[in-house]
């Protein structure tokens, strides 16, 4: 059991916004558990590489609220300390830590940066194994470091039972994030599952490039879309891989019955596979898929080609100059057109930061952006300067014409 903090103060001192802080990107899975009171959000966080499950009482502030120092319908003063010592009390039974909060706090917090690992480039790319249980992520695990046994160490992972393993490749340093979450299973239950949930969104957080690994016998599931879904709004680096390839290609041989592998067939069963991971992950076509055997340690040596490929991407750095003759000949080529009777009109372009790559668009009005011409925008970037497998993202901000 993780120790559960508890955030108890008067109404609007902050403690939703700091509960919110807190958890971040997590909130999406922050829900009730059951047997408890429903008026109690929970989520799981870290500080300082502790874990906890943060719970927020702000909604045990029901009904209408009373300031401080005015009376309510039925001309007694609000009766906040009353409350605020219910929640301290109802807190005190299952917490281990309160917070009490007062106004201040929020305020006193580091400002939020959209990527905490900086900007600098960095010598180690971090991978993240994610997909649903059975695909293959522990055997997958010990396939890469199989290859890799030697030049293998361990290293604290951010949360208290979190394991990073670094090893090299090709002289490059990688580090596969969280191996003790991939390792651990066997636990099945609700709590359970939302847990690893958390967990593969932690790892996504914190990777370069993720391997979404799928099961090459059962396909693409609701999840799969999810966690890729996540991974693309994080503009991490993505490879698919179609795992247990070898069981797959044993099925068809049988299917057929046929005795001897034939090579044809395995590249007409890939391309048929590409396809339905094209149609079902529409979202990232730029993601490779790399079909592996964890069992064999067939293409796990590709899959960690693609991992450099990927990675060495995600810290191009595009010339200004090049990016807006790309960015020109893309207007010339397809105007914007007009959008809540606006014509956008770009002024220039230029790459802020890398990892991942960040273009930002200086343009008249971003609110006649159109997503679909962003989306022409992006294509033609990835178009001319070849970014495979990396989210990138784009960001347009006005600018005055005089300021041109
Ligand atoms: P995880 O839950 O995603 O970590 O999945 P595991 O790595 O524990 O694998 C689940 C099961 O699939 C185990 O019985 C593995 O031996 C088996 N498995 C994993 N990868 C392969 C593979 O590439 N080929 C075959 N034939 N079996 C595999």
């Amino acid at each position: 059991m993780k120790p559960l903090v508890a955030i108890v103060g008067r109404p609007n001192v902050g403690k939703s916004t700091f509960f919110n802080r807190m958890i971040g990107e997590r909130v999406a899975i922050v829900e009730d558990m059951p047997g408890t009171t429903r008026d109690r959000i929970y989520g799981d966080t870290d500080w300082n590489g502790r874990e906890f499950t943060l719970i927020d009482t702000g909604g045990l502030e029901l009904g209408s609220d009373i300031p401080v120092g005015q009376v309510g319908l039925d001309g007694q003063p609000g009766d906040i300390m009353k409350r605020v010592r219910a929640q301290a009390e109802l807190a005190i039974e299952e917490a281990d830590v309160i917070i009490f909060m007062v106004d201040l706090i929020v305020d006193a917090l580091p400002p939020e940066q959209e990527n905490p690992e900086g900007e600098e480039e960095e010598d180690v790319t971090r991978i993240a194994i994610v997909g649903r249980p059975n695909v293959g992520k522990s055997s997958l695990l010990n396939a890469i470091l199989g290859f890799q046994r030697s030049i293998v160490s361990e290293v604290p992972g951010t949360t208290r039972d979190a394991i990073d393993i670094e090893f090299e490749y090709k002289d490059k340093k990688l580090v596969l994030i969280d191996t003790a979450g991939i390792r651990r299973r066997g636990r099945v239950g609700p709590g359970v599952e939302k847990y690893s949930v958390l967990r593969a969104s932690r790892a996504i957080d914190r990777c370069d490039v993720a391997l979404l690994v799928i099961d090459a016998g059962e396909g693409l599931a609701a999840q799969d879309t999810h966690i890729a879904g996540e991974i693309h709004e994080k503009a991490k680096g993505v490879v698919v891989i179609v795992n247990k390839w070898d069981l797959a290609q044993a099925q068809r041989r049988e299917e057929r019955e046929g005795i001897y592998a034939d090579p044809d067939d395995e590249i007409e069963s890939a391309e048929r596979y590409r396809k339905i991971i094209a149609e079902g992950l529409k979202f990232i076509p730029y993601a490779p898929s790399v079909f592996t055997s964890a069992k064999t340690g067939y293409h796990v040596q590709s899959l960690l080609d693609a991992v450099l490929n990927i990675s060495e991407m995600r810290y191009l750095r595009v010339p200004t100059s090049r990016l807006n003759e790309v960015v020109q000949e893309a207007v010339r080529r397809h105007n914007p057109t007009v959008f809540k009777g606006r014509v956008m009109k770009i002024y220039y372009a230029t790459q802020t930061r890398v990892n991942p790559p960040t273009f930002v668009f200086f343009v008249n009005d971003p609110q006649a952006l159109h997503f679909t011409y962003e989306r022409y925008l992006e294509n033609q970037l990835r178009h001319a300067f070849s970014f495979r497998g990396t989210g990138i993202r784009l960001q347009f901000r006005a600018r005055p014409r005089s300021e041109k």
